[in-house]
C-alpha cells in the first residue's frame, strides 16, 4: 500500500505519513501528484494538508498510520515547479514546509474550499473513446454523430452539440459508457494591447535588448538606474514584448501604498488583464486574481511580497522593483525574502528576473560584481530632468520652529511662491516621541516594552509604537502630580501643526500610517498632489517610496540625525538608500530640485559620503568594509531569537543550544551571544538572541540545519518560543 507523505500546517518541522482513503484503486493512486490538497485528521483537528510525495513505505508501522479523509483535488492546483519552490524555501529558511505550502494558495482554498476552475463546459473523448473506430456506434445515429464531432474537433463546447441537435441525454449515455468526459474549455485568450510608448534612450535600449535575448532562460539581471532614469519604462517595454509572446509577467513592488499609482501606470499602458495581489484585498478578490494568474488569463500580475508564491501558468519574466526595499523580507513567522525567492523561482521556471533600483542592495551589487547577475546602468534621468543638488544645513545652536530651521522655512516659502510643491520628510509619526515631567523627571514608558510612549496630541493619547498599547494623555504626572508635563522630540503631528500656522494659505498634507487610513486615502492624496497646485507634503517613509510627484521641487529631511547612529551593520547602507530615495522625489520634471538635510553632525563621514558621491560609489565603499568584517553580503548571517516570560529562560535555551552546537560547526562559523535583544522587553515578553556569522551560503545552510536540529530537541521553558532567521535584515 503506497503512503501519502503530507505537509501539514503546523510548527513541527516534519512531513506526515497517511494511508490513502480506502476506496481508491491503484489507477487513482497513480494519478496523485505533489501539491494536491488532502483533508486529514491531525491531533484532534481536521486540517488541510498538501501532498508532497507518494512513497512505498513509512518508517511508522502501517497499523499506526491514520487514513486520509478526503482527496480535495483530482489534479494539483499548483505546478510541480511551485511545489519545488516551496520545498526549497522551507529548507533554505528552515521553516516547516507545512507553513510554506499554504503561501501558494488563497485563504479559501487553504481552508479546504472546493476549487471550481473557470471556463466553459465542454466534452472530450476518454482513452476508450479515442480507441473506438469511426462508425462503431452505428445503431445510435446521435451518439455516432457526437463521437464523430469529438474525433474531429477534440475538446468541444457543449453549445456545439446542441447546435447539432444532440441532446444532453445522448451525451450522458456516452459518458456512462466511459467514452467521453466532461471537461472545461480553457478561457479564450484575450490579447493585451500596448498603447503609446516612449522612444527608449540608448541606455534603456541596451537593457531591453539584452533581456529580450534572455527570455526563455534563467538569468538574474540588475538594473541600477538613478531615480527617474526610466527603469519603469524599461519594465513596461519588456512586458509589452512578453505579452506579444503570450507570456505572463510577475511584477513585485514593495508596498501596498504603491499599488494604486503603479497599477494606474500599467493600466494606461496596456489594455489586457492586469491583476494586483496585496494584503488589502478581500478573500474573494484575492482568489479571483490568483485564479486568473493560475489559468493564464491575467497578463500582468502586480503584487507585493507574498505574490511571489502565486501560481502562474505561463511565466515569462519576473520584475522586482525597488529590490533593495526592506518590505520584501517578512519579519515574522516564515521569514523569507521575496527578492531572493524571485531569483530562485526564475531559475526553476527558466525565465529571467530583473531586479531594479536606484539604490540596489549591497547583496545585489555584490552578486553583480561576482558575475552572478548581469548588470546595467541608467546613469541619467530620462526626459532631460537633472538630479537635485543636496545641501546639508548645520542646525547646531539654530532656533527651530516645529522642527524646521529658518533655511527650510524660507525655502518652503519660496517653493510655494513659485507655484511648486515642497516635501518634508520626518520618519516619526505622532506629536512627540517623549512625554516628560518637568518637576521630577518622570518619563512615560510602555508597561510591556522597553520603550517610551509617543504623544498623539490630536487624539489625546499616549501610544506605544511597538505593541500598539494606548492610553489617555495624562494631565498630571503620575509620580509627583505636577501639571508641568512637557514633550520632547519631534513627530509629524507637531511639524504639521506649525506648518498649518505658518503657511495657512496653502494646503498641508500629512502622510503617515495615522493619517492614511482607509483603502483609498493614498490614492486620493496622490490625485490631489498630481494636479500640481502648490502644497506641502509632510510625511514618513510612506511618502518616499516610488511616488512620482512632478511638481515637487524641494525636499527637506528634517531629522537626518536619527538615521546616522544606527547600531546595526546595515545602518549606513540604509541611510544612503533612504536619503537617495527621498532626495530622488525632487525635481522630477522640468524644474530642477533641491534637497536640504538638517543635521547636528555636518561632518559625519557617512553623511558626507551620501552627499558627496553618487549612491553607487558610496555603496561600493561600504561593500569593502563588509568584506573586511565578513558581514553580508561577503558573509552570511543567521539569527536565533527567543521570546519568553522572563529574561533567563530564553538566554538559558540559547546558551544550551550554543554549547551543543559549537563542536559541530567549523571554526570559521562564529557565534555571538546569547545576548538580550536591544529592545529586551516587547509586548510583555523578554527577548534574547544569538547571531551566527558564516563565511558563505553553504556554511550558513549547514549551521542553520544543525542549529534547528538541536533546538528541536531542547526543552522549551514555560511560554517560550524560539525562531531562526536566515539572512536577517538587521541584527536586532
Ligand atoms: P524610474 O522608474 O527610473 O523612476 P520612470 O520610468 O518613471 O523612471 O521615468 C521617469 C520619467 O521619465 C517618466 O515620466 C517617464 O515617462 C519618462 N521617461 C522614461 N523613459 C523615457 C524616454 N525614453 N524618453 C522620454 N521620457 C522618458
Ligand atoms: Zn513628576
Ligand atoms: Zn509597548
Amino acid at each position: 500500500m503506497p503512503i501519502l507523505r503530507l505537509a501539514i500546517p503546523s510548527p513541527l518541522r516534519a512531513e506526515f505519513d497517511y494511508l490513502p482513503p480506502a476506496d481508491m484503486d491503484e489507477e487513482q493512486l497513480a494519478e496523485l501528484k505533489p501539491g494536491i490538497r488532502i483533508r486529514v485528521s491531525f491531533g484532534r483537528r481536521e486540517v488541510i494538508g498538501f501532498l508532497m510525495a507518494v512513497v512505498p513505505s513509512s518508517s511508522i508501522d502501517a497499523s499506526k498510520l491514520k487514513t486520509a479523509l478526503e482527496i480535495l483535488d483530482p489534479t494539483p492546483l499548483i505546478s510541480e515547479t511551485l511545489v519545488a519552490l516551496c520545498e526549497w524555501a522551507a529548507t533554505y529558511y528552515q521553516h516547516p514546509v507545512g507553513e510554506v505550502m499554504p503561501a501558494a494558495f488563497p485563504p479559501g482554498l487553504r481552508k479546504g474550499r472546493v476549487h471550481i476552475p473557470r471556463g466553459d463546459p465542454g466534452w472530450s473523448l476518454t482513452v476508450q473513446g479515442k480507441g473506438l473506430p469511426q462508425g462503431a456506434l452505428g445503431r445510435s445515429k446521435k451518439q455516432a454523430l457526437a463521437l464523430k464531432i469529438l474525433q474531429q474537433q477534440g475538446l468541444t463546447p457543449t453549445t456545439v452539440f446542441s447546435q447539432n441537435n444532440i441532446s444532453a441525454a445522448v451525451l450522458r449515455a456516452l459518458r456512462d459508457k466511459g467514452l467521453i468526459q466532461a471537461e472545461l474549455l480553457k478561457l479564450a485568450p484575450t490579447t493585451a494591447q500596448c498603447h503609446e510608448t516612449h522612444e527608449l534612450n540608448s541606455n534603456q535600449e541596451v537593457v531591453v535588448d539584452a533581456l529580450i535575448q534572455h527570455l526563455g532562460m534563467f538569468g538574474a539581471h540588475l538594473l541600477e538606474g538613478v531615480t527617474g532614469s526610466g527603469k519603469t519604462e524599461v519594465y513596461l517595454q519588456l512586458i509589452a514584448h512578453c505579452l506579444r509572446l503570450q507570456q505572463q509577467v510577475l511584477v513585485l513592488i514593495p508596498e501596498i501604498g504603491l499599488t494604486p499609482q503603479t497599477l494606474q501606470r500599467f493600466e494606461t499602458r496596456f489594455s489586457g488583464s492586469i491583476v494586483s495581489l496585496h494584503s488589502g484585498l478581500t478573500d474573494g478578490a484575492r482568489q479571483r486574481a490568483w485564479e486568473a494568474a493560475r489559468d493564464g488569463s491575467a497578463h500582468i500580475i502586480l503584487g507585493t511580497r507574498s505574490a511571489i508564491f502565486t501560481p502562474i501558468a505561463n511565466l515569462g519574466l519576473i520584475v522586482v522593483d525597488e529590490e533593495h526595499d526592506a518590505s520584501y523580507k517578512q519579519q515574522d513567522g516564515f521569514r523569507y525574502s521575496a527578492r531572493d525567492i524571485a531569483v530562485k523561482r526564475a531559475h526553476l521556471e527558466n525565465c529571467p528576473v530583473l531586479l531594479g533600483s536606484a539604490t540596489p542592495s549591497l547583496e545585489s551589487i555584490y552578486n553583480a560584481r561576482e558575475g552572478r547577475y548581469k548588470h546595467y546602468l541608467l546613469p541619467e534621468r530620462a526626459g532631460g530632468s537633472v538630479l537635485p543638488s543636496i545641501l546639508p544645513v548645520d542646525i547646531r545652536k539654530q532656533e527651530l520652529w516645529g522642527g524646521l530651521s529658518s533655511t527650510v522655512i524660507e525655502s518652503v516659502r519660496e517653493t510655494l511662491a513659485n507655484g511648486q510643491q515642497a516635501l518634508l520628510f520626518l520618519n516619526r509619526r505622532g506629536y512627540a516621541p517623549t512625554l516628560q515631567c518637568h518637576d521630577c523627571g518622570w518619563i512615560a514608558e510602555c508597561r510591556s516594552c522597553d520603550a517610551r510612549l509617543t504623544v498623539h496630541r490630536r487624539r489625546g493619547k499616549l501610544r506605544c509604537h511597538h505593541c500598539n498599547a494606548s492610553q489617555h494623555l495624562p494631565h498630571q504626572c503620575p509620580t509627583c502630580q505636577s501639571r508641568s508635563l512637557m514633550t520632547a522630540g519631534l513627530g509629524t503631528e507637531q511639524a504639521e501643526e506649525f506648518l498649518r500656522q505658518q503657511f495657512s494659505q496653502w494646503p498641508v498634507h500629512r502622510v503617515d500610517s495615522d493619517s492614511m487610513t482607509g483603502r483609498d486615502a493614498m490614492q486620493l492624496l496622490v490625485d490631489k498632489v498630481m494636479k500640481g497646485e502648490p502644497c506641502i507634503l509632510l510625511g514618513t517613509q510612506m511618502l518616499t517610496k516610488g511616488h512620482h510627484f512632478p511638481a515637487v521641487s524641494l525636499v527637506a529631511i528634517l531629522d537626518v540625525d536619527s538615521a546616522l547612529f544606527s547600531a546595526d551593520f546595515r545602518g549606513e547602507e540604509r541611510m544612503a538608500q533612504l536619503l537617495t530615495q527621498v532626495g530622488g522625489r525632487a525635481g522630477r520634471a522640468e524644474i530642477p530640485g533641491q534637497v536640504i538635510l538638517q543635521t547636528h553632525y555636518p561632518d559625519n563621514p557617512a553623511l558626507l559620503a551620501t552627499v558627496q558621491m553618487p549612491y553607487g560609489e558610496h555603496a561600493r565603499q561600504i561593500l569593502v568594509k563588509r568584506e573586511d568584517t565578513g558581514m553580508p553580503p561577503a558573509g552570511k548571517l543567521l539569527m536565533l531569537r527567543t521570546d519568553s516570560v522572563d529574561a533567563e529562560t530564553g538566554e538559558q535555551f540559547l546558551l544550551k543550544l550554543r554549547q551543543q552546537v559549537e563542536g559541530r560547526l567549523p571554526a570559521t562559523t562564529k557565534l555571538i551571544g546569547p545576548l538580550p535583544s536591544p529592545m529586551q522587553r516587547r509586548a510583555g515578553k523578554f527577548r534574547s538572541q544569538m547571531l551566527v556569522i558564516t563565511p558563505n551560503r553553504q556554511f550558513a545552510q549547514f549551521a542553520a540545519a544543525e542549529l534547528v536540529k538541536i533546538a528541536q530537541t531542547l526543552p522549551l521553558g514555560r511560554g517560550m518560543k524560539w525562531s531562526i532567521d536566515v539572512d536577517p535584515l538587521d541584527t536586532f
